[in-house]
């Protein structure tokens, strides 16, 4: 396609594909203001990880870009001259198989100088939402304690009549619901206000959202199959080093995970299973061979996930051993219960995912994931328009339903200006 209209589309999904490399740019905040007309998500607050600071060496200590090799790491400064164990082996493995694709991408990106130009930009500017600091309401502490069933959300429906038709009443209204365990649809087709406790939400149109523990997950098992979903991206709070360290959420032993009811979920025209997954070897090989086959999931792709900066380099070096410049995303497929006896063949082939894209984009906050449901559109089974679910989510979407004990920490009203 031609560069300018690539652009334009660009400026308008936050998408931009890189076709030489099989590849996109993803810009968050425009993908995610899709889901807003009243508000806009503050590219400063989106992107304050990467764009406030010029010395890269500030906003991430990981990098040490003047000398990197002599950064050391736990226990690994002896290795760094030994041979392999047999599961850096297979990482390493895994590293090569993924390496080719992500330098062409990376190239791609740097040979775009259209491209490169609104990367600069993506902050922006007249957007000044980051001085106001206000501290995040912790909704893990306050869903654990013994009021929770007592904590009410007030939702403001908007002016513009849409939601309020359908109440009968006048032109604006407010709804309270309990918060925590409750399943909450916004139908209305503007985003509204909410708020909770002196704090301030924006929720989009046409979302849902249903916080809880993982212990209640079990509630969104749909009566009907058919009312199951066909999109299920996951996104497990890993226990790892560094989300320990840093005590951003509560992690999880993997055993936990084996008991999510992905299959239970899934439409009866079955489903695409999108999981995120870190680097580690052991994670990727308790992936393959227990938590997939657990939840009925066949392996079927993985996407690469590729960090850039503000110029256009990559966070980090792409060989350092235990800081990937990038993550998976492993996607696999369930069948439904319309499906069963359909082999596996039958069940993809008409999908045909490729395998091994690469989408790049400049990382949000501390484990924020890019929005790739759109990217995804292609490969989900069933009727259209797809119905979507993200467990362990931290933001909600339009048209999808968010699962997690933190789905609005996003959607705090700091983390948005008006349109
Ligand atoms: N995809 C998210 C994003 O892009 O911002 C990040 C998800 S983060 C890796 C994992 C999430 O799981 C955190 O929000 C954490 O609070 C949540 N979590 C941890 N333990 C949980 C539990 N027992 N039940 C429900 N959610 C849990």
């Amino acid at each position: 396609s031609e560069p300018d209209s690539r652009l334009a589309v660009f400026l308008k999904s936050g998408t931009y594909r890189l076709d030489e490399a099989s590849a996109f740019f993803i810009d968050p905040v425009r993908v995610l203001n899709r889901s807003y007309t009243r508000f806009r998500v503050s590219p400063s607050a989106y992107y304050s990880r990467f764009f406030p600071y010029s010395n890269p060496s500030i906003c991430n200590p990981h990098v040490s870009p003047k000398n990197p090799k002599k950064r050391k790491f736990r226990g690994q400064d002896k290795k760094i001259s030994q041979a392999l164990n047999s599961r850096e082996q297979l990482a390493d493995r895994r590293h090569q198989e993924a390496r080719m694709g992500l330098l062409k991408a990376h190239e791609a990106l740097l040979g775009d100088s259209d491209l490169l130009g609104v990367l600069r930009n993506l902050r922006g500017d007249g957007d000044e939402n980051h001085g106001e600091m206000t501290s995040d309401l912790d909704f893990v502490k306050l869903g654990s304690v013994w009021q929770a069933p007592f904590y009410e959300i007030v939702l403001k429906v908007g002016d513009d009549g849409s939601a309020a038709e359908n109440a009968g009443i006048g032109s604006s209204y407010q709804r309270e619901v309990p918060v925590f365990d409750n399943f909450i649809a916004i139908e209305s087709s503007h985003d509204i206000e909410a708020e909770l406790l002196d704090h301030k939400y924006i929720l989009p149109k046409k979302s849902c959202v249903y916080m809880s523990d993982l212990r209640q997950i079990h509630k969104l098992i749909p009566a009907e199959s058919d009312c199951g979903f066909n999109l299920i991206v996951i996104d497990p709070p890993w226990e790892n080093s560094s989300a320990h360290q840093k005590q951003k959420y509560q992690t999880l032993p993997n055993k936990y995970f084996l008991s999510l009811p992905v299959k239970q979920l899934t439409h009866s025209s079955g489903a695409l299973v999108a999981l995120w997954v870190t680097n580690r070897e052991k994670l990727r090989t308790f992936v393959e061979n227990e938590l997939f086959p657990k939840w009925g999931v066949k392996s079927a792709a993985t996407f690469y996930w590729l960090k850039v900066k503000a110029d256009g380099s990559l966070i980090g070096e792409l060989d350092l051993f235990h800081h990937r410049p990038y993550e998976c995303l492993l996607l696999g497929l369930v069948d439904g219960k319309s499906m069963q006896g359909m082999d596996f063949e039958e069940l993809q082939k008409p999908i045909g995912i490729p395998d091994n894209q690469v989408f790049i984009s400049v990382p949000g906050d501390h484990s924020r994931k890019p929005p790739i449901g759109e990217l995804l559109l292609d490969y989900i089974p069933g009727p259209k328009p797809a119905r979507c679910i993200e467990l362990f989510a931290r933001e909600m979407t339009e048209g999808w339903t968010s699962w997690g004990n933190d789905p609005l920490h996003f959607q705090d009203s700091r983390y948005f200006i008006p349109s």
